[in-house]
C-alpha cells in the first residue's frame, strides 16, 4: 500500500478510515467496532472522527475500538468552527480526548471556516501542541483562497493537512487545490471518496472498469474502482467509511488495485476533469 508523509515527518498508509455516522445505531455497533479493528489489524493507521459526528457518539465508538492499542492509531479529530476560539479549541479538544479515552490526538483539524479569525484558532492549536494534547494541526474544507490566507498566518508549527471532498462526483479540486496543497507540502485528505455509497457507485463506467480487474478478494467492485481512482493521486490520503468488516476488507483490497491508462481515459470520458476553476464543494 502507498504511504503518505505529513510535514512533521510522520508516515502513514494512504488509506485511512472515516467514522461519520458510526455509533449512531446500537444494532450496528459491534460490526462498526470490528470494522475499525480489522483495519488496524491489516495495518491501516488513520482513524478520522470529529466532535460533530453524532454529537460525540463517533468519538466514543472510536475510543472503544482503539482501547488498549492507541499506539497503532494515527488519530484525527476536528473542532467545530463555533468552538474555534483560543479557549474554545482547548475545551473542545479536552472533551474529544475524554470521549476517545486518550491523552493526545495525532492531528486536530478546524472542521470548516467560521467567524473566528484564523490567527486565533491557529494560536489555540499551538497552545494544544505545547500542552501535548495534539501532535499536529490542520484544516478542512479550505479552498485555495482560504489556504493562501492561512499561509499568511504566522505560526511556528505548520499546517499539516487539508481535509476536503474529493471523489469522482467532485473533481473540481483537480483544477488547482490538489496542486496547491502538494506544493505547500500539506497532505490532502480526501473525504467521501465513495460518494457516500450513493449514485456514484452505480455509474456504468465503474462497472465496466471493475469487470476488467481482480483483487485479492475476487472480481473488483465499482466501489473499489472509485476508491483506487482517488488513491491514484500522489501524496493523498483517502478516508472512506466502512461500517462493516466486509466493506473494510474490500476497501483494503482496493488500495492494491492499479488502474491502467485505458481505465483512467475511459473514466475521464464518462466523468470529465474540470476545465476551469470550480469552487470547493462541501458535504
Ligand atoms: P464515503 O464516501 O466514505 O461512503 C461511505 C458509504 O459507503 C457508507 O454508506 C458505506 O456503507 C459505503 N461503503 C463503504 N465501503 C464500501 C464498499 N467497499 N462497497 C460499497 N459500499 C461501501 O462517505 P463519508 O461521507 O462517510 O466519508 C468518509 C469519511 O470522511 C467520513 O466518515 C468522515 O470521517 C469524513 N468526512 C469529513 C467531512 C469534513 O467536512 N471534513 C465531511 C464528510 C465526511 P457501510 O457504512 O454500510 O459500510
Amino acid at each position: 500500500m502507498k504511504d503518505v508523509t505529513f510535514p512533521d515527518g510522520i508516515t502513514v498508509p494512504a488509506l485511512g478510515m472515516g467514522t461519520w455516522n458510526l455509533g449512531d445505531d446500537d444494532g450496528r455497533r459491534k460490526a462498526e467496532i470490528q470494522s475499525i479493528q480489522l483495519g488496524l489489524d491489516a495495518g491501516l493507521r488513520v482513524v478520522d472522527t470529529a466532535e460533530m459526528y453524532g454529537s460525540g457518539r463517533s468519538e466514543r465508538l472510536v475510543g472503544q475500538a482503539i482501547a488498549g492499542r492507541r499506539d497503532d492509531v494515527y488519530l484525527v479529530s476536528k473542532v467545530l468552527p463555533s468552538n474555534a476560539s483560543r479557549k474554545g479549541v482547548h475545551d473542545a479538544c479536552a472533551a474529544s480526548l475524554k470521549r476517545l479515552g486518550t491523552d493526545r490526538l495525532d492531528l486536530y483539524l478546524l472542521h470548516w471556516r467560521g467567524s473566528v479569525p484564523l490567527e486565533e484558532t491557529v494560536a489555540g492549536f499551538g497552545d494544544l501542541m505545547r500542552a501535548g494534547m495534539i501532535r499536529a494541526w490542520g484544516v478542512s474544507n479550505f479552498d485555495v483562497d482560504d489556504m493562501r490566507e492561512l499561509a499568511r498566518v504566522t505560526s511556528p508549527e505548520p499546517c499539516c493537512a487539508n481535509q476536503i471532498l474529493y471523489s469522482l462526483d467532485y473533481r473540481g479540486v483537480e483544477h488547482d487545490l490538489l496542486a496547491y496543497d502538494r506544493e505547500a507540502r500539506i497532505v490532502t485528505m480526501a473525504y467521501s471518496p465513495l460518494g457516500q455509497g450513493g449514485e456514484l457507485l452505480r455509474a456504468p463506467v465503474l462497472r465496466r472498469v471493475a469487470a476488467r480487474h481482480e483483487t485479492a478478494l475476487g472480481p473488483a467492485t465499482p466501489a473499489q474502482v472509485a476508491l483506487a481512482w482517488v488513491l491514484r493521486q500522489p501524496g493523498l490520503l483517502a478516508i472512506p467509511k466502512a461500517g462493516s468488516p466486509a466493506h473494510q476488507r474490500e476497501n483494503i483490497a482496493a488500495a492494491a488495485l492499479e488502474l491502467t491508462k485505458a481505465d483512467l481515459a475511459e473514466i475521464d470520458d464518462a466523468i470529465p476533469p474540470p476545465r476551469r476553476k470550480v469552487s470547493l464543494a462541501m458535504i
